[in-house]
Order: C-alpha cells, then structure tokens, then sequence
C-alpha cells in the first residue's frame, strides 16, 4: 500500500496532500489531483482518505473507510504522480488536517506541502480544526470549482493561492445518487471503483 511510510523521508520533495471522503472517488477528483500536481510541479499527490470525516458524520451514511481506501487505491492505480494514502486511517479519530501535516512532516522534514482543494471546501476553511496549524505547515492551493447550486462562493481567505484546471462537475454524491437509481457510473469512476461498488453492493439502496 502506498503512502508517506511507503516512499519513506522525502528530503525537499514537493508533496501535494489532497485530502476527502471518497465516497467514492470519481474522475472529477483525478482530473483536479492530476492537473494541479503537475501546475504546481508537485512530485506526488497524496489523496488522503478520511478516517472519520467528522463535518460529514451524522448527515449521511458513510461507507467504511478500509473500502474507500480500496476504492482510491483502485482510481490511482496507473496514474502517475497519484499515491492512495491511509495515513488517516492508520492514526483512526477524527480526521484533522493538521495532524496529518503533523505526522508527514515527521517522515519528510524537509518537504514543502501544498494542501489542495477545490474553492468550495476552501470557503470552509475557517470550520476546521486548528486551521492555523495547516496555514503554518503548508502552502494552500484551491482550484476553482463551481458552488453547490450555481450560487457564486463567497471570497477566500488571502493566503489561499489559487489555481485553474479543467472543470468537471461531478461530485460523490451525484454517483451515489446514480447507482441507487440504477443508473451507469463507468464514465464518472475508473472501472476498478465501479467493480468495488459492485462488488458490494455499495450505495444501491437509502440516503445518497
Ligand atoms: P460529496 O458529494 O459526498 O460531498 P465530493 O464529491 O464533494 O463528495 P469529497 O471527497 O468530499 O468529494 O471531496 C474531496 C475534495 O474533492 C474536495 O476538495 C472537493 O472540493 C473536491 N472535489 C469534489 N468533487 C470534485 C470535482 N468534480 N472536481 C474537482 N474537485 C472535486
């Protein structure tokens, strides 16, 4: 399994650290994670799979993360520069950036870290734990994504550099909405996601 252990101390690499639910992963979070890895000339972007995405709990259910780490693992396979990690899964909790700055700082003293995201979870920013901590350890790129319903976001924050990349709106729950309406997916996640869906009969049925 890759991830910071897995590649051990990086000495002044430039890691991009692209964290979320994927639940499950879709082409539109590949496109984003390729394109800005290679904008930013980032040697390798992490796609950090949330070990309890505590925002999200409670509104939704949500699939267990050893299979949505199968899933991302799944997506990258192939794609060069794109590295599943399990780093929030092994540390388990609540999933706070900022402890996972913490502990690939730790592996990779001297790396520089870009925590990317798209400018819709940009404008939350402020909502995380110890925001400053991240602002402190990483530089933080957004790229622009359109808000929920068309509705423009509102400013960012200053320190947040921003960065454009071909646009393809898809989201998670879009695809979870798809599969319990019986309807294809194999457009919008590589075949090895859709295999895990179906291999497990993931989202058929209740809340998308
Ligand atoms: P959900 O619909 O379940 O809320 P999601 O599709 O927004 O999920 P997450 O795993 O929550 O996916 O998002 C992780 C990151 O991926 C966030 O930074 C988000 O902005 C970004 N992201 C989600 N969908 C896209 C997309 N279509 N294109 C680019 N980035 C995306």
């Amino acid at each position: 399994m890759a991830d910071d252990d897995a590649h051990g101390p990086v000495r002044g690499a430039r890691i991009g650290v692209f964290g979320g639910t994927f639940d499950p992963p879709h082409v539109g979070h590949l496109i984003a994670a390729c394109e800005v890895g290679e904008v930013l000339e980032l040697d390798v972007v992490l796609l950090v799979v949330a070990h309890r995405p505590w925002q999200k709990v409670g509104s939704r259910p949500i699939t267990d993360a050893s299979l949505r780490l199968a899933m991302v693992e799944a997506a990258t396979e192939g794609l060069e520069g794109l590295v599943a990690s399990d780093l929030e899964i092994r540390r388990g909790g609540d999933s706070y950036t900022a402890d996972t700055l913490a502990d690939l700082r730790r592996g990779s003293p001297d790396a520089e870290f870009c925590v990317i995201l798209g400018t819709d979870a940009a404008a939350q920013i402020d909502t995380w734990g110890r925001v400053d901590e991240v602002f402190a350890s990483a530089t933080v790129v957004a790229y622009e994504r359109a808000g929920a319903d068309g509705i423009p976001l509102p400013p960012l924050r200053d320190d947040i550099a921003i960065v454009r990349v071909p646009r393809f709106e898809v989201s998670s729950t879009d695809v979870r909405a798809r599969v319990a309406a019986g309807r294809r997916i194999d457009v919008l996640c590589p075949p090895g996601v859709v295999r895990i869906i179906d291999d497990h009969g993931l989202y058929r049925v209740g809340d998308p």
